[in-house]
């Protein structure tokens, strides 16, 4: 029998430079590595990232995680099957016994999650997005996502001074590798009139540019050159996408959003409107995350509005949750779900939301973190679940590319 022998961890440093957890689950001489990424717009619904706090990298360590895997985790799954992730993911999650796993942290959790999963497949000789498919039963005619590139950074990202955090190039046209080459092109082309205006060609957390622009509407009137110069039919060819990250400029007590850089402000009940004249004038096909986590108000006018023909994306707002997906469908928001899996801690809660996104067809983004590893498992994830898109950054920076990289792979093995 295929049985888990030992689980170990160690701290490493993400693409910020700070701590994150790196586990490995055995089954005698088989091994398989894991690690987990954070973000800096964190939901406040998220599942708890254990962290040292005190003076050490700013209080970010995560020694504590790691004694947690290797002291509490890995003598409690000792002996249980590779095989029955459902079983491992329930076992971690009745032993913390928390709603957001304060206990054991959700870094440790899903480190190891994700580290079984990973030598599930190895031991059965499968690609990971094979059997992670059939591990959840979905179906195998696997599809490559569209890449959501973000090309330009702002937000708590990086100080380009935009209140919006992501502006993505959408590449349309071709199978996954005539997509990415339509990026790259885009993506010159924007870093050529960045350098013709004297403008910051250097990047941002997600690997986007991150000049001083100070204006979100510049941003977008930028980006659409970009597309006109190189030829690139806007919208039809190369899409445009934002991501508002709208929690983040949401002044709570005031019950206002407070647009810095375009020196607006808007009520929860009319942020659509500027939402609206966007997506005309910029074809937009995607908005994430365009009203704060827990104002239900400004969802549901945006849902009202633009839902029938723009992707509204959840990521605060669901934090990969299926009980505040299954209250969000019941409330009308949204259209479409962000993924990601350490928002909730689990690799089987993570494709619960999935299952539940798809049974009310709510389109599926798998997304990596602002901080991230070389881990390519949500690449994976995407073609197993045959998610609409994948959100890994701009075409730069290793541990963006290393997703994209790995799609060329499955890409090549599915010959799409
Ligand atoms: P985060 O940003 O990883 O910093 O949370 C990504 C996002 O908001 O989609
Ligand atoms: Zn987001």
């Amino acid at each position: 029998m295929s049985v888990i022998t030992k689980l170990s961890a160690r701290q490493i440093l993400d693409s910020r430079g700070n701590p994150t957890i790196e586990v490995t689950a055995y089954c005698g001489k088989h091994f398989a590595v894991a690690s987990v990424p954070s973000g800096a717009s964190t939901g406040s619904h998220e599942a708890h990232e254990l962290r040292d706090g005190g003076k050490k990298y700013n209080g970010l360590g995560v020694t504590k995680s790691v004694r947690v895997v290797e002291k509490i985790i890995s003598p409690l799954l000792k002996g249980m099957s590779v095989f029955d992730q459902a079983a491992v993911d329930a076992k971690m999650i009745q032993k913390d016994g928390t709603a957001r796993k304060e206990k054991l942290g959700a870094n440790s959790i899903l480190g190891v999650s994700l580290a079984v999963a990973r030598l599930g497949a190895h031991l059965s000789h499968q690609s990971l997005y094979v059997y992670l498919a059939k591990s959840y039963g979905f179906k195998k005619s696997f599809r490559l996502p569209t890449p959501l590139l973000n090309v330009l950074n702002g937000g708590l990202h990086a100080d380009s001074g935009t209140d919006i955090q992501e502006f993505f190039f959408i590449p349309k046209r071709g199978k996954f590798a005539d997509k990415l080459e339509l990026g790259v092109g885009a993506i010159l082309e924007l870093k050529r009139i960045l350098k013709k205006k004297r403008m910051s060609t250097g990047v941002g957390d997600e690997g986007g540019f991150a000049p001083q622009i100070h204006s979100n509407e510049k941003a977008l009137r930028l980006l659409t050159s970009a597309l006109h110069s190189a030829k690139i039919k806007v919208g039809k060819e190369v899409a445009l996408g934002i991501d508002a990250a709208a929690t983040e400029f949401y002044d709570i007590d005031k019950e206002i959003y407070a647009l810095r850089a375009d020196k607006k402000h808007f009520k929860p009940a009319s942020m659509y409107r500027l939402y609206t004249r966007w997506a005309k004038r910029y074809h937009l096909e995607i908005i994430e995350d365009g009203c704060a986590e827990d104002d239900l108000v400004g969802w549901q006018k945006l849902t009202m509005h633009l839902g029938s023909h723009v992707r509204l994306v959840g990521d605060d707002l669901f934090v990969t949750d299926s009980s505040r997906l299954q209250a969000g469908i019941i409330a009308g928001v949204a259209n479409t779900i962000l993924i990601k899996p350490n928002q909730v801690g689990t690799l089987t809660e993570t494709m619960e939301a999935i299952a539940l996104a798809k049974k009310y067809s709510y389109q599926v983004i798998i997304s990596h973190r602002s901080g991230e590893t070389t881990d390519d498992f949500i690449a994976d994830l995407a073609v197993a679940v045959s998610a609409d898109y994948i959100k890994a950054g701009s075409l730069s920076r290793g541990e963006r590319m290393a997703k994209y990289n790995r799609l060329l792979q499955i890409a090549e093995e599915l010959k799409q």
